[in-house]
């Protein structure tokens, strides 16, 4: 499953560079053609709608919507077994390793 998120990562990429720009090695119909159709129309929705499709997740955080996961959703991502997506917009999650950590709530003095 790791393959598809990348594949849609790379996918969204490529969608949102004006054609021109867009890297000759990386032919958007091939990386259409390797993702499942219930995926990609998801994929397309979002996408028509202006929408991020596949969104980074740092420190529990969509990079779409700026939403805390559920922890359960964030420690699967981790384990990168399945294709998840945010409940809140719906994005496809993508996990980023992060080593820095997260930065320490600020204590109530
Ligand atoms: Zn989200």
């Amino acid at each position: 499953m790791d393959n598809l998120i990348e594949t849609l990562h790379l996918l969204q990429q490529q969608q949102r560079r004006p054609v021109a720009a867009r890297v000759g090695a990386l032919n958007v119909a091939e990386l259409r053609a390797r993702v499942p159709a219930p995926v990609l129309a998801h994929f397309d929705r979002l996408t028509a709608h202006g929408r991020k499709a596949v969104a980074d997740v740092r420190h529990g955080v969509c990079g779409a919507c700026h939403l805390r996961l559920p922890q359960a959703t964030a420690c699967n991502l981790a384990q990168r077994h399945e294709l998840r997506f945010c409940e809140h917009c719906g994005a496809y999650l993508r996990f980023v390793e992060d080593p820095t950590p997260a930065s320490p709530v600020a204590s109530v003095a």
